[in-house]
């Protein structure tokens, strides 16, 4: 471990009796999930914003952020992953709705050798035969024998140490403790975790087709020209192609 870029893990710093005031402020009970937590977070953040409240949001978002870590380092201890899966409809890609970006303490844990997987040995072409598994045994008088090689006893190959474990059959390896080392806040959706609305842009008033008042004079007109050229078209009508009168 680099000692001089080594932070306390942000988790260290909060005692159980922390974790009690958060849960009150955003009413999540004692045994809770994180799905819970978030959906208990929106529900505070959505009433903030409808008393036009949202400037006293972040003890919430801090609330929020402070169980999540507790309980996403609970799982990472338990399983060596951790996996929420957001009750928003529009949870944040930048996060997968978790407000913020997590950094973990590393650690070394020795891990099955990838070359023998753990079994310290490997097999290998037998160097006495070749990899044929037969042997010419040569008689002094002349002539011979095939004979199954005595190396390999005809199986063609020998188990030798493991040149990459050193035949230790493990390896070190760096993984991700369950310890979050710092965070980082998402500036995706600004630590809430899903995808506020966009501020809509007022609508520019268009002038809408309105029904004109008429004032009675006007209106009288109208029928007057209406009941004109209904007579008009009557009389047209009453007249045949050949100008004659029916
Ligand atoms: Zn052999
Ligand atoms: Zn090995
Ligand atoms: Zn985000």
């Amino acid at each position: 471990m680099d000692k001089e870029t080594y932070t306390e893990p942000v988790i260290a710093q909060y005692q159980p009796e922390h974790l009690v005031e958060f849960e009150k402020m955003l009413g999540v009970g004692t045994n809770y999930t994180p799905e819970h937590v978030l959906k208990c977070f929106e529900v505070s953040y959505l009433v903030k914003k409808e008393n036009d409240e949202l400037d006293q949001v972040n003890p919430f978002i801090e609330a929020k952020n402070h169980l999540l870590r507790h309980l996403v380092s609970s799982q990472m201890k338990a399983e060596r992953y951790f996996e929420i899966n957001p009750p928003f409809k529009d949870s944040c890609p930048g996060c997968s709705g978790t407000g913020e970006l997590y950094k973990f303490t590393r650690k070394i844990v020795q891990v099955n050798c990838h070359i023998c997987a753990g079994k310290k040995k490997i097999k290998v072409k037998c160097p006495s035969c070749e990899g044929t598994g037969r042997f010419q045994e040569r008689w002094k008088g002349g002539g011979g024998i095939d004979v199954s090689c005595k190396t390999c006893r005809g199986k063609k190959k020998v188990a030798v140490k493991c040149s990459e474990c050193l035949g230790t059959g493990k390896k070190p390896k760096n993984v991700p403790d369950y310890r979050i080392k710092s965070t980082t806040p998402c500036k995706r959706c600004k630590q809430l975790g899903f995808m506020e609305d966009k501020p809509t842009k007022p609508i520019k008033k268009r002038p809408q087709p309105a029904n004109p008042v008429l004032t009675q004079n006007l209106a009288d007109k109208i029928k007057e020209t209406i009941v004109d050229q209904i007579k008009q078209d009557a009389e047209d009508a009453l007249i045949d192609p050949e100008g004659t009168p029916i």
